[in-house]
C-alpha cells in the first residue's frame, strides 16, 4: 500500500470514529454484535490455533494472556509467520535503532512487557492505518481540519506515524533512547501543538518548562505506555499549564482514551471488553479486537487493574468508564490477613499511605516474601516515617503488618516502565 492509499486509509478511520454516536449502551452492544460475528467466524476458518473452537460464539474461544498467547503465536497469525523469525528480524532492526521491520507485508514490533518473555506484534498496513485514524480522532482537541503538530516520544515508532504525515498533521516521532537535551531540542524545534510521551518524561518536560529550559505550549498533552499516577499528572498539568489526558496504549491494541471531562473511557468501538473480577469492584479487562486480522486477539487478558467510574461521565460515551488504572496485576501485593488467609492488597492503597507521608516525594515497595516489604523512599529522611504510616495503615486495612526494610531509591527511568509497587514473590 503506498503512501496515498495509508493517508485515505488513515482518513477514512477517522471520518468513521469522529461520525459514529451510540445513543446508550445498547446501541453499542447492537453494534458491536455483527461485528464480533464476523471476527470470530472469519478467526476459526483463517487462524490454524483456533480450528478446533466448536462455535462462533465468543465463549467457545479460549481464554488467553500473554504466555499462552506467545505459546500459540504460530497459530495465531495470517501470515505463516513463526516467533522466533519474527524475534530474531525485529532484534536486527533495533539494535540498528532503525525501527520497523516487514516479513510478508507486515510490521514486526518487539513487546515491552514489564517481565516474562519477548512478544511480537504483527501489523498490516490497513491496521496501522486504522490506528492512526481512530487515534487522530479520538485525540485531536479541534479535529484534523484545524491542524496539529504531534510529537511522540516512545521507545519504538518509524513507518507507524510517518505514513500519516500531511500538511495539515504532522508527526515527529522522538527516540525515548535520546539523550534529553537532543530530545528537548528536537521538541523546540518542532513546537509540537499535541504533545504524547511515557509520564516519567512528561514529568521532566514539564520540570523543565517550569524552569524556563523547554520552550513549548502543546494545547494537549497526552501520558502513554505508562501508569500515570495522579501526583505525577498533577505535576504535569503544573507544568505544562493544560490538562493531561490518558493514552491506554498496549502492544496489544488501543485500548482507551481520556474524553473532554477528563474520564478514560475504553474503546469499546474497536474491541469487545469482558470484565474480569479481581475483587473489590476492580476488574482487569479481557479484550477482542474487532478489527484486527494479522493477529488474532480474541479473548485476551490484559492483566491490568483497573478501577471503574462509580458515575456515569457526563461526557455521555456509553464506553465503559475507568477511574485509574492501577498497573499490572502483578504488582498488586499478597498480604495475610489478620482474620486468617491472604489476600489482595492494590497498589493505590499503598500509594496513598507512602505518598500521603509528609515530606515523601517518591517511593518504591517491593514484597519479596510472604510477609516482608522493601521500601525505598525519596528523599531518605523520610523513610521512617513512611514504613511508620505504610505499617499502621496496612494493619488499619485488616492485613497483618508486614516487615518492611529500606532499600535504596534509584530515580524512575524515562526508558523503563515505571513501578512503585511490585511484587517478585509468587
Ligand atoms: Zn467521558
Amino acid at each position: 500500500m503506498g503512501a496515498a492509499s495509508g493517508r485515505l486509509g488513515v482518513l477514512t478511520s477517522y471520518l468513521a470514529t469522529r461520525n459514529r454516536r451510540f445513543a446508550d449502551r445498547e446501541a453499542l452492544l447492537a453494534w458491536q454484535r455483527p461485528r464480533l460475528q464476523r471476527a470470530l467466524r472469519r478467526a476459526r476458518a483463517t487462524f490454524p490455533g483456533y480450528r478446533e473452537v466448536s462455535s462462533d460464539d465468543l465463549a467457545a474461544f479460549p481464554l488467553m494472556d500473554r504466555e499462552t498467547w506467545l505459546a500459540g503465536f504460530d497459530g495465531l497469525n495470517d501470515r505463516g509467520l513463526n516467533l522466533q523469525e519474527c524475534l530474531a528480524a525485529s532484534r536486527n532492526a533495533e539494535a540498528g535503532r532503525g525501527f520497523g521491520t516487514t516479513l510478508r507485508g507486515v510490521s514486526v514490533g518487539l513487546s515491552t512487557g514489564t517481565s516474562g518473555r519477548q512478544g511480537a506484534f504483527l501489523t498490516s498496513p490497513a491496521e496501522r492505518s486504522r490506528w492512526a485514524g481512530t487515534l487522530l480522532a479520538k485525540a485531536l482537541p479541534h479535529g484534523l481540519l484545524a491542524g496539529a503538530r504531534i510529537a511522540l516520544v516512545l521507545r519504538a515508532g518509524g513507518p507507524l506515524y510517518a505514513a500519516v504525515g500531511s500538511s495539515r498533521v504532522r508527526f515527529t516521532f522522538i527516540d525515548l533512547y535520546s539523550p534529553a537535551e537532543q530530545q528537548r531540542a528536537e521538541l523546540v524545534a518542532f513546537a509540537p501543538t499535541v504533545l504524547a510521551a511515557p509520564p516519567v518524561l512528561l514529568d521532566q518536560l514539564a520540570a523543565a518548562r517550569r524552569d524556563g529550559r523547554l520552550a513549548i505550549s502543546p494545547a494537549a498533552v497526552y501520558s502513554i505506555a505508562d501508569v500515570l499516577d495522579a501526583d505525577v499528572a498533577a505535576r504535569i498539568e503544573a507544568g505544562f499549564g493544560v490538562p493531561v489526558g490518558q493514552v491506554y496504549q498496549a502492544t496489544e491494541g488501543f485500548l482507551g482514551i481520556t474524553c473532554a471531562h477528563g474520564t478514560l473511557h475504553l474503546n469499546e468501538d474497536l474491541l469487545v471488553v469482558e470484565r474480569e473480577d479481581i475483587g473489590d469492584g476492580r476488574f482487569t479487562p479481557v479484550v477482542t479486537d474487532l478489527f484486527r486480522t494479522t493477529q488474532a486477539i480474541i479473548r485476551y487478558r490484559i492483566g491490568d487493574v483497573l478501577h471503574p467510574a462509580a458515575m456515569p461521565c457526563p461526557c455521555g460515551s456509553p464506553f465503559q468508564a475507568v477511574d485509574r488504572i492501577e498497573g499490572r496485576d502483578d504488582d498488586v501485593l499478597r498480604l495475610a490477613r489478620a482474620t486468617g488467609g491472604t489476600a489482595p492488597c492494590f497498589a493505590d492503597l499503598v500509594r496513598g499511605l507512602v505518598l500521603g507521608t509528609s515530606g515523601v516525594e517518591d517511593f518504591r515497595v517491593e514484597q519479596d516474601g510472604p510477609d516482608h516489604l522493601t521500601l525505598a523512599v525519596s528523599p531518605e529522611a523520610a523513610w521512617r516515617a513512611a514504613a511508620t504510616v505504610l505499617e499502621s495503615g496496612l494493619s488499619g486495612a485488616g492485613f497483618v503488618a508486614p516487615r518492611i526494610s529500606p532499600a535504596t531509591f534509584t530515580p524512575p527511568d524515562p526508558t523503563r516502565k515505571r513501578r512503585r509497587v511490585s511484587r517478585t514473590w509468587q
